[in-house]
């Protein structure tokens, strides 16, 4: 439960799900962001207006998934790490997450790695696929995941062949 661990349940994690369709047309940022806190960058840093204006910095993010083209701006600029991608469009295999981080050293690309859900549980292996520094301290990584793990893969951990 988010309140005592910060994992969000899957009521919460259903309320802000695109719909199959959606993820199927390619990149979409994914925003897990659950607390009324006042906090609302994200709105700022998306350039296509898919993030509605907060009318209060408490509100919970709402965001036009048909504007949202997964361009990650919002991934850098969420200081709360809250925003992934998830692009299903990128094989008939593997889906394509894209995750904020802010650790080091960097993996480098081509590495595999653990790929870990929201509980920092280990749940398949994931390729990095681009490292993306930033002139934020944010790095994108791009992870290749299988495609029933892309709502479920959100951080990863380095070890040998994942
Ligand atoms: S991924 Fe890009 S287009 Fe989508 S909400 Fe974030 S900043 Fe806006
Ligand atoms: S910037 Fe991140 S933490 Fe802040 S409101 Fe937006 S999604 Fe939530």
């Amino acid at each position: 439960m988010l309140e005592k661990d910060g994992v969000p349940t899957q009521d919460d994690l259903a309320s802000i799900a695109p719909s199959e369709e959606r993820l199927a047309k390619g990149p979409v940022a994914i925003i897990e962001c659950f607390q009324p806190i006042p906090c609302d960058p994200c709105y700022d840093w998306c350039k296509r207006g898919a993030i509605e204006k907060f009318r209060d910095p408490t509100d919970l993010p709402q965001i036009d998934y048909e504007r949202c083209n997964g361009c990650s701006l919002c991934v850098i600029g969420c200081p709360g790490l809250a925003i992934f991608i998830v692009d299903q469009a990128y094989s008939e295999k593997r889906a394509r997450v894209v995750l904020p981080y802010e650790f080091l050293p960097l993996p480098e690309e081509g590495e595999v790695v653990e790929a870990l859900n929201r509980k920092g549980e280990k749940v398949g292996r994931a390729e990095v696929l681009k490292v993306q520094q930033t002139k934020q301290k944010t790095t994108l990584i791009s992870l290749l995941v299988p495609q029933k793990l892309a709502m479920e893969v959100r951080f990863f951990r380095r070890g040998e062949n994942g």
